[in-house]
């Protein structure tokens, strides 16, 4: 099963590929996660990525394209996976189509503006192993500490507000034309995110199962 996640950034994406990841037993491949373990690690790649990342931009196409091209190559991506964050334009997803990668399904989370900018300033994520939590939603067992490796959790510097209104206007301007290209093959299935987790997941699995 290989399914898409598109959506705006704090859409909530990441929450729900992980969910579905554990119910069908495959893995989540995140762009963005892979991105920040390169710029954790300090590899070239990662170097390069960092202030496009910072002011909120986009990473260049090639760049991402090598990086999944070379994450999906891996063997537990055999029976499957979730893209949450690529493509993000469309060029990236005309170069996933050109490596006969073609998506079961693509899911849109959809969530307004204004509700998105309320919840990225409550999102952390651990600066050792990059897992992510909420304040309120999703919240560690004990406050402000990673529950898998027990470091510190840390605001990510593209959550700032005024980066989260770039990367929202990135997200209309690029990203959201995908919803038409993959209209058109028949693909898209959208749901409104913006309810609980719980009651997110839901619907994502009521539309899913009506799109099979
Ligand atoms: P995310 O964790 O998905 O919100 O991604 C964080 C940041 O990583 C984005 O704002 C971009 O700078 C970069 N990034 C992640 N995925 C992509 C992608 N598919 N194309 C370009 N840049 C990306």
């Amino acid at each position: 099963m290989k399914i898409i996640f598109l959506g705006a950034p704090g859409a909530g994406k990441g929450t729900q590929a992980e969910i579905f990841s554990e119910r069908y037993g495959i893995p989540t491949i995140s762009t963005g996660a892979i991105i920040r373990q390169a710029v954790r690690d300090g590899t070239p790649t990662g170097l390069a990525a960092k202030s496009y990342m910072d002011r909120g931009a986009l990473v260049p196409d090639d760049v991402v394209v090598e990086l999944i091209r070379e994450r999906l190559a891996e063997p537990d991506c055999r029976n499957g996976f979730i893209l949450d964050g690529f493509p993000r334009t469309v060029p990236q997803a005309e170069a996933l189509d050109r490596m006969g990668i073609r998506p079961d399904a693509v899911l849109s989370l959809d969530v307004p503006d204004d509700v998105i900018v309320a919840r990225m300033s409550g999102r952390r994520v651990c600066g050792a192993c990059g897992a992510t939590y909420h304040v309120t939603s999703k919240p560690p067992r004990v406050e402000g500490k990673c529950d898998k490796c027990c470091a510190d959790l840390t605001v990510r510097p593209d959550d700032d507000p005024a980066v989260v209104l770039d990367r929202l206007s990135v997200y209309h301007s690029t990203t959201e034309p995908l919803k038409g290209f993959y209209e058109k093959l028949g693909l898209l299935v959208s749901v409104t995110g913006q309810d609980t987790v719980e009651a997110t997941t839901e619907l994502v699995l009521a539309a899913l199962e009506a799109n099979a």
